[in-house]
């Protein structure tokens, strides 16, 4: 199962009963909006796609 936390399609609802959303799937999910997917469909999620993290690098002035 994917962590749909790492994926660049999740973000976090302002519906507080469905927090959990996937642009990709257009769903919002009360958990791993990838529960769902694999609930209704049967298969796993085929559109993760790995969210490239910033990193700040702070230097000591
Ligand atoms: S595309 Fe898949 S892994 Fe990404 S948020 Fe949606 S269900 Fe989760």
């Amino acid at each position: 199962m994917v962590n749909c936390r790492k994926c660049k399609h999740f973000y976090i609802t302002w519906d507080a009963r469905f927090p959990n959303g996937c642009k990709s799937y257009g769903i919002r999910s009360k958990y791993n909006p990838a529960f769902e997917v694999l609930r209704v469909t049967g298969k796993g999620c085929l559109c993760f796609h790995e969210k490239k993290i910033k990193r700040i690098i702070r230097t000591n002035n």
